[in-house]
């Protein structure tokens, strides 16, 4: 034991010691108070310090003397023992400045530090400086509130060893001091990984840092103060591996002591919150090794106490900000540090690959997943893998692009150690040294089997039909496409049948979907059966299929001989009855083909020419096949021009109406028929058996057709002012899309409302392809409209497939016989009974009857002679503007207004 107080010196070991033997010995102010600035510029500034230190603390109190027992181990810079046994550091300093103020008298013990410790908790030592708090210890000692000093832990390296993170750490031996926190610490952060290190406990830190010098460890762990202080001359280098904030205190034995700690925390608490103070003095003069960094020379130059003052108070704040700084990197690479060891205790599976490409470690999940460790890999390397669309492996390209680019990520089929084959998400990222070089790879690697279910499911949604399980129209475009690229690189033709149900609708009507779902897969099959191995048979939608036949031979000839066949075979296999629940059926199709060599023709172009074909073997009467000719398509090339072309009419006033007057048998006008008239600017008049079709294929007919109404309503208001014209009926023609829509009965009403017109001048024709569509809602908007007093007329009669029980149910007023059977009424007996039918049936209906395409007197006098005495036709006037009408009716008043006029 020994005393402290008059300690003369606070020397500094080796890289110090010299500079205090250089100090004059007549200048001894009281060097224990001051850092040791060197010169005389040094000395002049140590009063200076010396003078603002007195003024600052104000009057020293005058104390009780205290005997304090204050442990002293080897720690330095923080507490150790000088040459001579002369104590000294941070934390001496400190509490002698403290005891000399309080009139303590220190007596320091030296001791181990697990001594130390014991001592302490059994009160033969009154003070440990320098002890770390925790809350295991906090059971066992008391602790002041301000720490003394922050400090933290490193990893320090011995110079040929490479440690750049936690992974490098794997098989080494690390010395550090027995029982510190530290190992705790270390401990608890590796024990979720695999990473194993040999702890090599030392009684001090210099034995510690001696240990991983001399080579009995790879590594040390240490205190920052002390690596700092010593890991130069140990041959160590600090690692990036920081970890365990720590904050110091002077400790003392529970419930013992109290009047020590509150000493020491008050005074700490001035120190601190003062950058001029003795602490920071200290510390600076601890960590610059004792040597004032102000040239002499500016001492000079400078002068005066003030410049001094704020040298001092810089270096301070240079100390401070030191701190700041350090503790921030510090939370930073903790973080950093925790992460590592979260993400390896992660579920996901991990790996870690040295340089020379051998696995060093394996996480739980990885085990989990893939039953290897380490060890049981072949030849320590990651298990050989593929990729989908290749059986090699492929290992070596990875490894090509992680050591060109860093990186590498794949969906891989990767192995289990059983064999056991698994699709996988693969990463492989390297990881760099501060060096530039690769220090090693992190890989990652995820059981992507359920994802790869899920999308195989979704394949199936998205490429085939549920209902059938053919391929649907999108996997269909995508063969086609691979079929005419094959055809035109090869030099072959192949055929597609486009295939549609003649009735299906009706069966689906009648016996509802379910029975129309069976059917649906009956016929699926067999299209499967009637078709050979190598065809796609897919299913568009609804009751459309199509069978893709890619090779039928090198020639058009061939291909037209064998595509027939096929389509022959279709045919007379749909043709079979069908056992469905609802009993058994029968049905036929229409087969559209077109042949394809490849060249200049689009998925979607050979679908529509399939598409065309169908069309038109329904138009031959269904029940046959029929092959695509390019004067369909050039057909369809008009329509499609046609429909453009219409589009612009209708926002660009090109159409107008035109009437046809009709008149009775005593030569009186009736009424005219509304009639459309298109002239394009660049095609002339188009007429209207040519744009109606497309208007009502493109549904502009509902724009259209309300046009047409509104227009013929407003020459009715027009002509309903005079006494003459006001008896005429227009009848305008009504499309089934038209008459169709839900809104068509409130259209007629509103414009009947607003324009004030009779409903009874208003005279709609419909057709009797209406007919054959929901009957019911044709009849029932019939009903509405003719309650208002609408009339209705059936047109073209005789052309459609007309039956007898609807017609009894229609609210009509009219039939109309059409035009062709007038054409041949005096030459064509069979045209000649069909009119004299209509008129017998409109009589029993008790229906009007007018005929249209009336060119000659013989025909109107036929038709007279039969019972028909209503008349349109060019023999009276051809179709022409309304002011016509008015020109005709002047000229010769001859009106008379049929029925409710
Ligand atoms: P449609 O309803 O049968 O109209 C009668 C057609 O016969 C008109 O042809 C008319 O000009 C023509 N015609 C009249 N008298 C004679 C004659 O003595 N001899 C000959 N050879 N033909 C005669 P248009 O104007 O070419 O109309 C053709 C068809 O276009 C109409 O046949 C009708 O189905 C449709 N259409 C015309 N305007 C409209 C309309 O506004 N809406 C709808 N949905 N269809 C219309
Ligand atoms: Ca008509
Ligand atoms: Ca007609």
């Amino acid at each position: 034991m020994f005393s402290g107080n008059d300690d003369p010196a606070r020397g500094r070991t080796r890289r110090c010691l010299a500079h205090h033997l250089q100090q004059p010995a007549d200048n001894k102010p009281d060097p224990s108070l001051q850092p040791a600035l060197g010169g005389r510029a040094a000395r002049a500034a140590m009063w200076l310090l010396l003078v603002l230190i007195a003024v600052l603390a104000g009057p020293a109190r005058i104390a009780i003397a205290r005997d304090v027992r204050l442990g002293v181990y080897d720690n330095p810079p923080k507490i150790f023992m000088q040459p001579e046994n002369r104590p000294g550091g941070i934390f001496i300093d400190l509490v002698r400045q403290i005891a000399a103020e309080k009139g303590w008298q220190l007596q320091f013990v030296p001791c181990q530090w697990q001594q130390c410790l014991a001592a302490l908790e059994s009160g033969e030592l009154d003070l440990l400086p320098d002890v770390a708090y925790s809350s295991e210890r906090a059971e066992m000692l008391d602790f002041h509130a301000t720490p003394a000093l922050f400090s933290w832990s490193l990893i320090y390296r011995r110079r040929d060893v490479t440690i750049n993170s936690l992974f490098d750490l794997n098989g080494k031996r690390v010395a550090l001091l027995r029982g510190s926190v530290q190992q705790a610490y270390f401990n608890e952060l590796l024990r979720h990984s695999s990473i194993q290190v040999t702890f090599v406990p030392a009684e001090n830190l210099a034995q510690v840092f001696r240990m991983a010098g001399s080579g009995e460890a790879d590594a040390a762990i240490a205190n920052k103060y002390f690596g700092d202080f010593a890991a130069h001359d140990s041959g160590l280098r600090d690692t990036p591996i920081v970890f365990q904030p720590v904050r110091l205190f002077y400790a003392t034995g529970k419930g013992r002591n109290a009047d020590l700690l509150d000493a020491i925390n008050s005074r700490l608490i001035e120190w601190q919150a003062d950058p001029q103070s003795f602490y920071f003095d200290t510390l600076r003069y601890w960590q610059q090794g004792g040597e004032a960094r102000i040239p002499p020379a500016l001492w000079w130059a400078m002068g005066g106490a003030m410049l001094l003052l704020l040298c001092a108070f810089g270096a301070a704040a240079y100390l401070r900000r030191e701190v700041a700084a350090r503790t921030l990197a510090l939370r930073r690479s903790e973080q950093s540090l925790r992460i590592a060891a979260a993400v390896f205790q992660s579920q996901e599976a991990m790996f870690v690959i040295g340089p020379d490409r051998k696995v060093i470690e394996v996480n739980q999940a990885y085990t989990d997943m893939t039953g290897y460790v380490p060890d049981t890999l072949p030849e320590r390397t990651i298990p050989s893998f593929t990729l989908e669309d290749s059986v090699l492996d492929q290992r070596a390209a990875m490894w090509e692009t992680v050591q060109r680019s860093g990186r590498w990520q794949s969906e891989i089929w990767s192995r289990k150690q059983g064999g056991e084959h698994f699709a996988a998400w693969l990463t492989v990222t390297a990881v760099p040294a501060p060096d530039g070089a690769i220090s090693h790879y992190v890989g990652t690697q995820t059981d992507i089997t359920e994802r790869k279910l899920v999308q195989d499911q979704a394949m199936r949604l998205a490429f085939y039909d549920p209902l059938t399980g053919l391929p649907n129209r999108r996997l269909l475009l995508d063969r086609i496409q691979h079929a005419l690229a094959m055809n035109a690189r090869h030099g072959r033709v192949g055929a597609l049948l486009f295939i549609d149900l003649d009735n299906f609708k009706d069966l689906n009507d009648t016996l509802g979907h379910e029975v129309g779902d069976q059917f649906l897969q009956q016929i699926a099959q067999r299209l499967s059966h009637s078709s050979r191995e190598a065809d796609t048979i897919a299913r568009l939608g609804g009751d459309e299929f199509v069978i893709l036949m890619e090779d039928m031979g090198a020639s058009e000839e061939a291909a037209t001989q064998q595509s027939h066949v096929a389509a022959r075979k279709v045919l007379a296999a749909v043709t079979q009855s069908y056992a469905l629940s609802g009993g058994s059926h029968h049905t036929t199709c229409s087969i559209g083909i077109a042949l394809f060599s490849g060249a200049g023709l689009s998925a979607q172009d050979l679908l529509r020419r399939g598409d065309l074909a169908m069309y038109q073997a329904k138009k031959a009467g269904r029940n046959t096949l029929c092959f695509f000719q390019p004067e369909m398509e050039r057909a369809l090339t008009l329509r499609t021009s046609l429909e453009l072309d219409l589009r612009e009419a209708v926002a660009g006033n090109q159409l107008m109406l035109h009437y046809q007057p009709q008149f009775d048998g005593e030569n009186r006008m009736t009424g005219a028929e509304a009639l459309l008239r298109w002239h394009h600017p660049g095609r002339g008049a188009v007429p209207p058996g040519l744009f109606i079709p497309v208007a009502e294929s493109s549904g502009l007919i509902l724009q259209i057709g309300a046009w047409v109404l509104r227009q013929a309503c407003l020459q009715l208001a027009e002509w309903s002012g005079d006494p003459v014209l006001s008896q005429l009926q227009i009848s305008v023609n009504v499309s089934a899309r038209q008459f169709r829509d839900a809104t068509f009965p409130r259209q007629v009403t509103d414009l009947l409302g607003q324009t004030g017109v009779r409903p009874s001048r208003l005279k709609i024709e419909l057709t009797e392809t209406m007919m054959i569509e929901d009957i019911e809602d044709t009849i029932a908007k019939m009903r509405l409209l003719r309650d208002l007093g609408v009339c209705f007329a059936l047109d073209d009669f005789g052309t459609g497939y007309s039956s007898l029980s609807y017609l009894k149910r229609l609210p009509l007023d009219q039939l109309k016989i059409d035009q062709s059977f007038v054409a041949d009424i005096l030459t064509d007996p069979n045209d000649a009974v069909i009119a004299r039918s209509v008129v017998a049936l409109g009589t029993a209906l008790g229906l009007g009857v007018i005929a249209e395409g009336v060119e000659t007197a013989e025909q109107r006098d036929f038709l007279a002679s039969i019972g028909c005495h209503h008349y349109q036709g060019y023999l009276y006037a051809r179709p022409g503007p309304a002011s016509m009408v008015g020109e005709l009716v002047r000229a010769d008043r001859t009106v008379v207004a049929i029925k409710n006029a």
